[in-house]
């Protein structure tokens, strides 16, 4: 690399999130319109749509074509297309596949967890619970590895007082958590609709990946909440 006149490609990638040439590097990728922009695209299919002439997400939302399942592909799951996330980034449109369901039979509860990967710390569980017309939440702060069994055992005891809690989350980091808690802490195997939330929670990302596609480079909480009409008070944040 060093002996090439020229820089090498710019691709981003998943460490760019910690490099600290990110803001340079996005930049210069969204002036290129770079395929690399579109989050969760493997190498091999940047490749192959390279070897195809297509370098761009503008150029690649021009390769979708809708087509019918059959009856036997539609007991299948969806394949992700990301000619169709390119198109709904072009018409600025949200595009729905099929008939997405959520089906929930319970209280539903929001689950957002916060955590230190690196130190396998888990920091902060916030809750959010409608009741009636209002709504309740919970934030559990843990300030050392010490307080962590504290908040999960808080976490647990609200989960008690909810008449048949249904855990919902946005992404696979709450699920990780729910299971590293049950084998750090124990689960409680003795209620079986406590069991159930903790075991069985919605993960709402699985249910939007390749079947809603918004107008956005990534599937982010932040970025899809968005298009919804939500925004973060802070914007920093
Ligand atoms: S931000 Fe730029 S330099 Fe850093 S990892 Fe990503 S592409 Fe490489």
């Amino acid at each position: 690399m060093l002996k090439d006149k020229s820089p090498p490609d710019l691709i981003l990638n998943l460490n760019c999130p910690e490099c600290k040439y990110q803001d340079r590097c996005r930049q210069k990728a969204i002036e290129k319109d770079d395929l690399s922009l579109l989050t969760g695209m493997a190498e091999k299919e940047r490749k192959k749509l390279n070897s195809k002439g297509i370098f761009t997400v503008t150029q690649l939302s021009y390769t979708f074509r809708p087509r019918r399942r059959s009856k036997r592909q539609r007991d299948k799951s969806e394949k992700y297309h990301y000619s169709l996330k390119a198109l709904a980034i072009r018409e600025k449109k949200i595009h729905i596949v099929g008939n997405p369901e959520i089906k929930i039979e319970g209280t539903p509860v929001s689950l957002d967890v916060e955590g230190l990967p690196d130190r396998d710390f888990y920091y902060l569980i916030g809750l959010r619970i409608r009741k009636g017309e209002s709504i309740v939440q919970h934030s559990l702060w843990a300030n050392s590895t010490e307080d962590e069994e504290t908040i999960w055992r808080e976490f647990i005891y609200i989960l008690r007082t909810i008449d048949n809690p249904i855990l919902v989350h946005y992404g696979s980091f709450e699920r990780t958590f729910l299971k590293k808690m049950c084998e750090r802490y124990g689960e409680p195997i003795e209620e079986t609709n406590l069991k159930k939330s903790i075991t069985e929670s919605v993960n709402i990302l699985t249910i939007i990946y390749a079947q809603i596609y918004f107008p956005g480079l990534s599937n982010g909480l932040k970025e899809t909440a968005g298009f919804l009409g939500f925004n973060w008070t802070d914007p920093d944040c």
